[in-house]
C-alpha cells in the first residue's frame, strides 16, 4: 500500500478506478451498460445531467456536458469503456478484483482506458462543483465498443448524436505515460495515428490430389509470399509526426542517441541504428513510426489432408502512416511480393490516418501544465501505432490529443508492456497525481 498522502480528487481517482475495474466490461461481449450507469451516477451527483444513449440496452454510451459561455467551441474528454480480454491463468490476481498491491492498482482496463474514464469524470465534475466560468462547454463521453473498432460507441455517437459530441478538442486516448529514456523522463503525448487497412491476399492454383506435387500448389505459394511480407520492412516514410517525435526525444538525450535519433528517417541508416538498439520493444515501436506495416495474421486454406486446394487466403492487418493511404499500402505489398506469381488483394476495412498538430492553443496548455508538474520531464509528440475513438472523433473536424497523464516511476514497470498485457496496473500515486495534471489542463484551457 502506498503512504502517500493524496488530494481528495486523488483519492477519489483510486476509490471509483477500483470500482469500475470490477465491472466486467470485457469485449466480446462487451455488455458497458453498468460501467456507463456508474459513471452517470457519478456526474449526477455533482449537478450534471448525463444521458445514457446507445444501440443496444447492454451497449449504452454516457455522455454529460458542462456548459460554458459558448465564446469557443468545446473541448471533449473522452474514454472508452470497454476492455480487451484476460487469460486469468496468466495474471498473478483477480483481473475484475480492483486490489490495491505494493503501489499500484492492479486490474484489467488500469490503463486501458478505466483511469481516463475515471479521471475525465471526476474533472467534469470538479469544474461543475466549483463553478468555474468557461469559455467552452467541456464534454465527458464514456463509451462503448472502442476494443473491437468503434461500431457502438463513439461510431455510433457521432453517425447518430453528432450534437452531442462535436468538439474542436478532444483529449483521449494514448499518451500522458511516463517513459523513462537515458536517465531523463519523457511524455509522449499522442497527435497523430495511423490509418488501418484490413486486407485478405488470395491466391489460386489448380487443385488436385495430395499424392502427385504440383508446382502451382496455392497453398505452398501463399505461404512463401506470407514469408516475404512477414520479415521484409516496407520502404520508409518521412512523416512530420515523426521527426517532431525524434527530433524532441534526441534533445533529451546524450551520445550517441541525440546524433543518431534524428537521423533515422534516412532509410540506410534506419536499419543499421535499428538492429543496434538495445531495448527490442522500443525498436519495433520506432520502426512502426517510420513505415507502413503489413502483419499477416490469419491464413485460411484446405479442409482435406490429401486434398491440394484451388485457393489459399491470408488476412493482413496493415498500418498506415499519415499521407498513405490503402492504396498505397497494397501497392508496397505488391512490390515485395511482385516475383511470386498473381495476387488478389481485397480490401476489408479501410480507416485513414488522423493527425493534427502541435501549433494549437490546447498543446502549448499541456506543455506549460506539465513544465510546473514534472520540471524535469519533456513532452514530446507522438505518432500511434494503433487506432483509438479519435479515428471517429475527428470525422467531426476534431483536434485530438492522446493524453492520460499518469506517472510511473522507474522501476522497470512500463506503460506499453501493460497494454493489453497481463497484471495489468497502474501506480496509485501516478493516477492521484495524474488526475490533478488532467484537471489543470482541462480547466486552465477551457476557462481562458
Ligand atoms: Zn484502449
Amino acid at each position: 500500500m502506498s503512504t502517500t498522502r493524496h488530494t481528495a480528487m486523488g483519492d477519489a481517482a483510486i476509490r471509483h478506478l477500483q470500482a469500475l475495474i470490477r465491472i466486467d466490461t470485457t469485449n466480446p461481449p462487451g455488455n458497458e451498460t453498468p460501467a456507463a450507469e456508474y459513471l452517470a451516477e457519478l456526474l449526477a451527483s455533482a449537478g450534471l445531467d448525463p444521458r445514457l444513449l446507445g444501440a443496444e440496452p447492454s451497449r449504452m454510451n454516457v455522455v454529460a456536458r458542462v456548459r460554458g459561455d459558448g465564446s469557443k467551441a468545446p473541448l471533449m474528454l473522452a474514454a472508452h469503456l470497454d476492455v480487451v480480454p484476460v487469460e486469468r491463468d496468466k495474471w498473478s490476481c483477480d483481473p475484475f478484483g480492483g486490489e490495491i498491491r505494493n503501489g499500484y492498482l492492479w486490474g484489467r482496463g488500469a490503463i486501458d482506458m478505466k483511469q481516463m474514464a475515471v479521471m475525465s469524470a471526476l474533472c467534469a465534475m470538479r469544474l461543475a462543483e466549483e463553478g468555474i466560468a468557461l469559455k467552452r462547454d467541456v464534454i465527458f463521453a464514456g463509451v462503448a465498443d472502442e476494443e473491437a473498432g468503434c461500431d457502438l460507441g463513439s461510431k455510433w455517437l457521432v453517425d447518430n448524436h453528432p450534437e452531442l459530441v462535436r468538439a474542436e478538442y478532444v483529449i483521449g486516448e494514448a499518451g500522458g505515460f511516463t517513459v523513462h529514456l537515458g536517465g531523463r523522463e519523457l511524455y509522449p503525448v499522442a497527435i497523430a495515428e495511423k490509418g488501418m487497412v484490413w486486407l485478405k491476399l488470395k491466391v489460386t492454383g489448380s487443385p488436385g490430389h495430395g499424392s502427385v506435387p504440383r508446382d502451382d500448389n496455392a497453398v505452398a505459394r501463399l505461404g512463401a509470399i506470407v514469408h516475404r511480407l512477414g520479415t521484409t520492412r516496407l520502404p520508409q516514410h518521412r512523416t512530420r509526426v515523426a521527426d517532431l517525435y525524434l527530433k524532441a526525444v534526441a534533445a533529451t538525450q546524450r551520445f550517441p542517441l541525440n546524433v543518431l535519433l534524428p537521423r533515422l528517417h534516412l532509410p540506410a541508416l534506419a536499419k543499421a541504428i535499428l538492429d543496434r538498439f538495445p531495448d527490442r520493444g522500443a525498436a519495433n515501436t520506432l520502426a512502426a513510426v517510420l513505415s507502413n506495416t503489413a502483419t499477416p495474421t490469419m491464413l485460411r486454406a484446405g479442409d482435406k489432408i490429401n486434398v491440394v486446394p484451388g485457393a489459399a487466403e491470408a488476412f493482413v492487418d496493415g498500418r498506415t502512416l499519415p499521407g498513405e493511404t490503402a492504396a498505397s499500402l497494397i501497392a508496397e505489398i505488391r512490390k515485395v511480393a511482385e516475383d511470386l506469381g498473381e495476387l488478389e488483394i481485397e480490401i476489408l476495412k479501410d480507416m485513414p490516418p488522423v493527425e493534427t498538430t502541435t501549433e494549437t492553443p490546447l498543446w502549448q496548455v499541456i506543455g506549460d501544465v506539465m513544465r510546473t508538474h514534472v520540471p524535469r520531464g519533456t513532452v514530446v509528440p507522438m505518432l500511434m501505432p494503433g487506432f483509438t475513438d479519435a479515428k471517429q472523433w475527428s470525422r467531426l473536424g476534431a483536434k485530438c490529443y492522446g493524453f492520460m497523464p499518469t506517472r510511473f516511476a522507474d522501476d522497470g514497470t512500463k506503460f506499453t508492456d501493460l497494454f493489453h498485457g497481463h497484471d495489468e496496473r497502474i501506480p496509485v500515486d501516478g493516477l492521484a497525481w495524474g488526475v490533478e495534471v488532467l484537471y489543470e489542463v482541462v480547466k486552465r484551457f477551457a476557462a481562458a
